[in-house]
């Protein structure tokens, strides 16, 4: 057709005069609707170091990376436990939130902006101390998740000597035992991994 359709044109003129349906993102901060998932973040205060987020992520886009064996064997100070979040990988799914143990480690925020030039300032993390095995130096857990399962326990965390003394440290005046070495019944009121804690149990009954 060689001349536009009238109601082409009166559509064009309209929408001379009209507000475009669109916003004018990014020179505009967009405003989320409420219930929007944005970026995933950790809040540090909240958050014990479970894990249990990494556990149920559907994109793998939490990583949990603990110190080595070697590392361990060298420590010198305090060693801690990275949890990261990885935005590219995000499907903003909302399962580290709804499975977070304390319901509050991890939560969908209402940040809708997350481009990056480099992927690796796409990331958001937290670190946690871990408390390690005083005979083997494994991993027990985190020093904030054992208190937080000591809390849930009350009276109850005083059967497990490992959750007793990480909590009551600076109360109780208890050798803490040499690495390697024999096992004897007195390592049991020490802090162990369950597997130097299942041994000992096992030599204590069987010899
Ligand atoms: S929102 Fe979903 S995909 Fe994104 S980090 Fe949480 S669990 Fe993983
Ligand atoms: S406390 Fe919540 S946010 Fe922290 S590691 Fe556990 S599940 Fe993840």
């Amino acid at each position: 057709m060689r001349y536009p359709k009238l109601r082409e044109l009166r559509e064009a003129v309209k929408s001379l005069f009209s507000k475009p349906y669109t916003t004018r993102f990014p020179a505009v901060p967009h405003q989320p609707v409420d219930g929007f998932r944005g970026r995933p973040k950790y809040f540090e205060e909240y958050c014990v170091g479970c894990g249990a987020c990494a556990e149920v992520c559907i994109g793998s886009a939490i990583t949990v990376t603990d110190p080595s064996e070697e590392e361990r064997a060298e420590k010198k100070g305090p060693l801690f436990r990275k949890l990261e979040i990885h935005y590219d990988m995000c499907a903003f799914c909302g399962n580290c939130e709804a499975h977070c143990i304390t319901e509050k480690g991890v939560q969908l925020t209402q940040e809708y902006d997350l481009a990056v030039f480099d992927r690796k300032l796409a990331a958001d993390q937290v670190q946690k101390e871990l408390v390690l095995c005083d005979l083997c130096g494994g991993i027990v857990g985190c020093r904030d998740h054992l208190q937080w399962t000591a809390e849930r326990l009350g009276t109850l965390a005083y059967g497990n000597p490992s959750l007793i003394l990480t909590t009551q440290k600076p109360f109780l005046k208890v050798e803490t035992g040499a690495k390697g070495g024999e096992l004897r019944r007195p390592d049991m009121m020490k802090i162990l991994c369950p597997k130097c804690r299942h041994e000992i149990v096992l030599k204590d009954i069987w010899g």
